[in-house]
């Protein structure tokens, strides 16, 4: 052997997705990324994402778990948690007590939230007050098309859904923000302080209304707020709006080779989680696929990955299929469980080089990505997967031909981020995360390579039949 195959055989280095797949898979591929797209666009909020979930496991089979008195092998179940969090499960031929196999990810992303009391008349405007949910670079979000999402309840207690700024003919809202001319002061202000949070109000209206009215544009919003959905201005107190980009997802580049959209962070993850686990027929170990909300808020709530929610379904399923789920049963079933935590880590940007680490950053194009562990300031707040679960995983990736590579987020003490990783690893589980690189994230228009999204969709697919 020549020292140059030697030193290849030797060595470690990472190859362009495009250098490896073939022409059948790549056509399998921008098909595949064509429905990710309309996944995006019909599921912005974290309750769309679980509706259109629902439709999708629901055309493969699967069925709620109420529904169920007996679990068997094969039976396909789900469970929804207020609207925000899905459970589906394939049950196992195995042992529920050898352990499931689990695909977590997150469905809610960075994004303005009304606040509960948001409408004000200025200047002969209506505007809506925010406060923002998640890490965002605040200057992102003015002077774009913004759409309004979210749930309200008339006086009577009837549910409405508002949806305004998707459809052709629909007006979208926006954040103004000062023109260049008198923005002297503004320019320099640190980035950071450019755009207060405060200041990140919504243009609502402009049509004034009425005679011998305070606040005539405010009351010709009212006026058709409530003509049309039914609700007052307390009705804002209760509800559930969210303000995200009214854009639709996208091809990027002239080659078509990336996507660019809202909301990638993490709903690249849940789309190929959730379309891996419609692939599993019939496996060995009971496949689990998670979604859940307020990742980006600490995945603190009810809906969080930090919620009974799971380990109180894990439970009614042991049940179901087992007649009783003591401690003991349960204990083992969660001690031999394996998740991979399915979110994204930032691609290398040859803008920001020098904020990352070449050889341990992930690369666009360069498939999915396994990060051993997150966190910062010397790995504060990850839960760091163990040697003995990355082979196990990389094994799996390589077995079955998914490109992969080791990413880390950023350089050391250059900043950093958690997952839902640290809360699986708490409950005394083996997990790892496992997910897409993407460039602007937590960006309005965040941007993954189709590559990476492909492989992430084959490397949960080989997880739940493997493992
Ligand atoms: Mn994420
Ligand atoms: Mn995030």
């Amino acid at each position: 052997m020549s020292d140059k195959d030697l030193y290849n055989e030797l060595s470690y280095s990472r190859k362009n997705v495009y250098e490896i797949i073939t022409d059948d898979e790549k056509a399998d591929m921008f098909k595949f990324c064509d429905s990710y797209r309309e996944f995006l666009d019909k599921g912005k909020t974290e309750r769309e994402c679980v509706a259109e979930t629902v439709k999708i496991i629901e055309a493969a089979g699967f069925r709620p778990l109420d529904g169920f008195e007996t679990l068997k092998a094969g039976d396909k179940v789900y469970k929804i948690n207020r609207g925000k969090n899905v459970f589906a499960a394939v049950i196992g031929t195995d042992d529920i007590e050898n352990g499931m196999n689990i695909v977590g990810a997150h469905i809610d992303s960075p994004r303005l939230d009304l606040k509960q009391n948001p409408l004000y008349e200025s200047e002969d405007m209506a505007l809506l007050k925010t406060h923002y949910y998640g890490g965002i670079k605040k200057y992102q979000w003015t002077a774009i098309p913004l759409a309004m999402h979210g749930v309200m309840f008339t006086k009577e207690g009837k549910k409405v859904e508002i949806n305004i700024g998707e459809s052709e003919n629909d007006p979208v809202f926006c954040v103004t923000d000062l023109l260049p001319h008198l923005a002297g002061e503004q320019m320099n202000k640190k980035l950071a302080n450019g755009i207060e949070g405060e200041n990140l109000n919504i243009l609502f209206g402009g049509i004034p209304v009425g005679e011998d009215v305070e606040n005539k544009v405010k009351f010709g919003v009212l006026k058709l707020l409530n003509s049309r959905y039914g609700v007052t201005e307390s009705d804002f107190l209760n509800a559930e709006i969210e303000i995200v980009p009214a854009f639709k997802a996208k091809n990027v580049g002239i080659d078509e080779s990336f996507i660019g959209s809202y909301g990638q962070d993490d709903r690249v993850c849940a789309y190929t989680t959730i379309r891996g686990i419609t692939d599993i027929a019939s496996p060995k170990r009971t496949a689990v696929a998670l979604l859940v909300d307020k990742e980006e808020i600490g995945s603190c709530g009810n809906t969080g990955m930090l919620s009974a929610y799971f380990e109180m379904t894990v439970a009614e399923i042991v049940e179901k299929i087992k007649g009783s789920c003591s401690v003991t049963a349960y204990n083992k079933v969660i001690r031999n469980s394996a998740c991979l935590s399915s979110d994204v880590n930032a691609a290398l940007d040859p803008n920001y080089a020098s904020a990352y680490e070449k050889n341990n950053a992930s690369l666009a194009g360069y498939g999915m990505c396994v990060i051993k562990y997150t966190g910062a300031r010397g790995k504060s707040g990850s839960s760091d997967a163990s040697a003995e679960f990355m082979y196990e995983v990389e094994k799996i990736m390589n077995d079955n031909k998914v490109v992969w590579q080791s990413g880390e987020l950023g350089k050391v003490d250059q900043g950093g981020g958690g997952t839902i990783a640290q809360y699986v690893a708490n409950l005394n589980m083996d997990v790892v995360d496992c997910g897409v690189p993407v460039l602007s994230m937590h960006a309005p228009f965040e941007v993954t390579a189709k590559t990476d999204v492909y492989m992430a969709y084959k490397a949960y697919t080989a997880f739940y039949k493997d493992r």
